[in-house]
């Protein structure tokens, strides 16, 4: 496996910014996943593994570190046990596809939704009720310490809302396995006509490109000190959208998105800290109006301290 260096990483996210990579490799196996910690673990190295970069805000310095983007792309099927297996480097659509072209269904509620298998169990990605952790029945992964392969169940990544126990860091998906099921030509042309409709739906309503998806998370109940209309209102576009920056508020070249207020949206020229800016600005505004601090859910890569308010 080639390692390279000084890998320019902007044209490899969403928000297309951020500077490069000291060493980049593609690990195409599982072998060469291990080799590639080892390589780091040697040289004392820090470690990002990357996926689609859909939810990721790059510092402009860059990573000084080893980003590791696994490119295990198989997807196999068990169809008598109801299972379908991809590589931690497949797409969430690409499985989809495979999915409805072999009479399979129920991970189509996601589609749309860029980003790979690693990358969305890693968050358990969400579209209104259906969390991917509901399809997952197990999986594999690798010990950032030992290199070690385990197969681990539903149950050890502890789910929770845009959450899992890979936020640790100390293991990474190889691949993973996830409940589906078989059905006869005419439901899974249904299906194939619901993915169409909610990639038809997104298209509408969110930006396509450029933005990292929502920015901050919803809030829990238990962070929300009062009630909007005898209700806990944990929705962050609520806060977001009474602030009214929607298509309004910029900072150079990252502006709020005017299809949603929680996207923000970079145009030519862009770098990461006017997204950062423009992040605060609004956390500050949310904070002035209502006394609550969003938190932010793109993850952020090369930062030495994190720039935001109260995360
Ligand atoms: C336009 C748009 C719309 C979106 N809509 C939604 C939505 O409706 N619902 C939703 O839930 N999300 C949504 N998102 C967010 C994004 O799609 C998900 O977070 C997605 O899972 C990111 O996957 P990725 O491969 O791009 O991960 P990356 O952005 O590359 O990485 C994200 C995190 O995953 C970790 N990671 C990546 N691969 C692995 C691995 N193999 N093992 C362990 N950790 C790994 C990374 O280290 C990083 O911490 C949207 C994003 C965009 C840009």
């Amino acid at each position: 496996m080639i390692i390279e260096q000084n890998i320019p990483l902007a044209n490899k996210n969403w928000f297309m910014t951020g500077g490069a990579a000291r060493y980049w490799c593609e690990p195409q196996t599982e072998q060469e996943f291990v080799e590639a910690l080892d390589y780091a673990r040697n040289r004392n190295l820090d470690i990002f593994v990357l996926g689609a970069g859909a939810n990721i805000l790059i510092s402009d310095d860059g990573f000084d570190g080893l980003v590791i983007r696994p490119s295990l792309t198989a997807i196999s099927f068990d169809l008598s046990a109801g299972l379908v297996t991809a590589g931690a480097g497949v797409h969430i659509q690409q499985l989809i596809d495979a999915c409805l072209d072999h009479h399979v269904i129920g991970l189509e509620e996601f589609s749309g939704i860029p980003g790979t298998v690693g990358g969305s169990v890693f968050i358990n990605i969400h579209y209104f009720q259906f969390l991917l952790s509901q399809f997952l029945h197990h999986a594999r992964v690798i010990n950032r310490a030992t290199g070690h392969v385990q197969e681990v169940d539903a149950a050890w990544f502890e789910f929770g809302y845009d959450h899992s126990k890979l936020f640790e860091r100390q293991h990474y998906v190889i691949d993973a396995t996830f409940k589906v099921t078989l059905v006869d030509a005419l439901k899974a042309a249904y299906a194939r006509g619901r993915r169409d409709e909610i990639v038809r739906h997104r298209r509408q309503r969110y930006p396509n490109s450029n933005t990292c998806g929502s920015f901050f998370r919803n809030f829990l109940p238990e962070e929300l000190p009062f009630e909007v209309n005898g209700k806990k209102m944990p929705f962050i576009a609520y806060y977001l959208d009474k602030i009214g920056i929607k298509g309004a508020l910029r900072v150079g070249n990252a502006v709020v998105s005017h299809q949603h207020a929680n996207m923000l949206v970079t145009q030519p020229g862009a770098i990461s800290q006017e997204v950062i800016e423009l992040a605060r600005t609004m956390q500050r505004l949310v904070r002035e109006q209502f006394g609550i601090v969003p938190h932010v859910e793109c993850q952020l890569v090369g930062f030495k301290e994190d720039p935001f308010l109260g995360n």
